[in-house]
């Protein structure tokens, strides 16, 4: 092979359809969440080219159609292990999940980043039965209800401030005593009077059997602890970068996150390239995806001339 994508999100899709326009005939493995994150979300509204905004998945279904068209072969499966070769030139071996070998002369990273969740076994218990890490996707479900949030980031207050024009009474929980978020986020949340925020709480347990009713939470002060009553829990607490089958091979930041030259895609490893928010940790956008994912195949199509 010429060129192996792993992943399948707006930066995978975006290196297949430039690769294979560039006749580099790409194979991608989709990995477990054909699309990425993006599928779990509803309007992408600050996407260039759709006034009206698209959804996710739809978007993500068009992004795989353009990069067929042009001769992409999409597998979905997961790839389990690598085996790189140092040297220019070298050629690079993939495993799947079944033990399967593929070989290809590049490769382009681009398998995302996921949600961090606090890891609790209440929790764990409870993804899916009102437990969520994606408010834009889960939000609607909880309209003029009670629920929780944790987070103090960016993330945590634009999450909340969508929710709190949904539901009845949002509850913030920050572990310190300030945001990690920027003045300017912190200051969204003047116009929302049914956002609730506790600072130094955290959560000892999400309570319900089957489905979410409610938290322990502690203080972190004064180990006092109480119950909200809340249907559903929100964490947004950050997101880790899924770059665990290439930890000690593709050198990485102390987050895991993949590091790449600065102005190219390249790794540390000749022929391998990383794109989106496996080594993006700061804007993370599907735009900013899609762009390193073209950087990408133009990085491996021109590596490909070299050797
Ligand atoms: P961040 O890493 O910035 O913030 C994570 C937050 O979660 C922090 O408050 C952190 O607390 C808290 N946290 C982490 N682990 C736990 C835990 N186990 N229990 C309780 N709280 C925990 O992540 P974000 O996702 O918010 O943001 C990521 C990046 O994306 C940032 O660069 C951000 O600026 C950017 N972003 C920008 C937006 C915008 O400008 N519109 C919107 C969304 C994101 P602590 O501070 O104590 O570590």
């Amino acid at each position: 092979m010429n060129t192996i994508i792993i992943g399948s999100g707006p930066a995978g899709y975006t290196a297949a359809i430039y690769a294979a326009r560039a006749d580099l005939k790409p194979l991608m493995y989709t990995g477990l969440e054909p699309g990425g994150q993006l599928t779990t979300t509803t309007d992408v509204d600050n996407f260039p080219g759709y006034p009206n905004g698209i959804d996710g998945p739809t978007m993500m279904n068009e992004l795989r159609e353009q990069a067929e068209r042009f001769g992409t072969k999409i597998i979905v499966d997961f790839i389990s292990k690598v085996d790189f070769s140092k040297k220019k030139g070298g050629i690079h071996k993939l495993y799947t999940q079944n033990g399967e070998e593929i070989k290809s002369k590049t490769v382009i990273i681009s398998t995302g980043a996921s949600a961090k969740y606090l890891g609790l076994p209440s929790e764990q218990r409870l993804i899916g039965g009102g437990v969520s890490a994606c408010a834009v996707c889960d939000g609607f479900f909880y309209k003029n209800q009670d629920v929780v949030i944790v987070g103090g980031g960016d993330t945590a207050i634009e999450e909340a401030t969508y929710l709190a024009k949904i539901c009845n009474k949002v509850t913030m929980l920050v572990r310190k005593n300030h945001f990690r978020a920027s003045k300017a986020m912190q200051n969204r949340l003047v116009n929302f009077k049914n956002i609730e925020v506790l600072f130094n709480h955290e959560i000892e347990e999400v309570l319900g059997e089957t489905v979410v009713e409610g938290v322990k939470i502690k203080s972190n002060l004064d180990n006092n602890t109480e119950e909200i009553k809340a249907t559903g829990l929100f964490i947004a607490i950050g997101h880790s970068p899924n770059t665990s089958i290439f930890k000690g091979i593709v050198e990485m930041d102390e987050s895991g996150y993949i590091i790449t030259d600065k102005i190219s895609t390249k790794t540390n490893i000749p022929g391998v390239f990383a794109a989106g928010d496996v080594q993006d940790k700061d804007y993370r956008q599907a735009v900013t995806a899609a762009g390193t994912g073209c950087m990408a195949a133009l990085d491996a199509e021109r590596y490909l001339q070299e050797i």
